[in-house]
């Protein structure tokens, strides 16, 4: 089995509602189970500010699936949920990213891991660093560390 880490998101529709029924989603894919959930937690929006606040969480799966069927896996999850892409950053009823897999590098348009947007997001730093510790990022050093460098701090912790 391989570890890899979600990252989920949603500020449409029940945030809370799509993260809690992404996780027994996830935990029933093929060859997959959720070995850990983060807390729940709120954000400012990336990008467009005329959106809601969103709902952030990280969750770790132990999974047979390779990195591309797990992609497609998570896509056919969002669908699930309604989620229509509009714009660049635009609100979302469920966004699922694929933020590390084992120590895996891939760089094709795809499918990018580690996932790019992981330094500069408090959101996806947060969760992890909660259920995966000090995790060294493959090409970017440790979490704490991109932590302590991340231009945008807005996340925090809800019950
Ligand atoms: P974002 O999550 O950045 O708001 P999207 O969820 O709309 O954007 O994803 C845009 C594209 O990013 C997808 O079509 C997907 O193929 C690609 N992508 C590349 N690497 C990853 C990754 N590690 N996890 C999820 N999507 C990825
Ligand atoms: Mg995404």
């Amino acid at each position: 089995m391989s570890r890899a880490w979600i990252g989920l998101g949603s500020n449409l529709e029940e945030p809370r509602h799509q993260i809690e029924t992404a996780w027994s989603e996830l935990d029933s894919l093929p060859e997959t189970n959720v070995a850990a959930c983060s807390s729940l937690y709120a954000s400012k929006p990336m990008g467009p500010a005329d959106q809601p606040d969103y709902l952030n969480a990280v969750a770790l799966l132990e999974t047979a699936l390779e990195p591309l069927r797990l992609l497609d896996a998570l896509q056919a999850l969002e669908a699930r949920h309604g989620r229509v892409r509009r714009r660049r950053w635009g609100p979302r009823t469920l966004d699922l990213d694929l933020l590390l897999y084992d120590e895996r590098v891939v760089t094709t348009p795809r499918l990018k891991l580690p996932h790019p947007g992981i330094g500069e997001r408090d959101f996806v730093l947060l969760p992890l660093l909660e259920i995966a510790g000090d995790i060294e990022i493959p090409g970017r050093g440790r979490a704490s560390r991109l932590l302590a460098q991340c231009p945008s701090r807005t996340a925090r912790r809800i019950e």
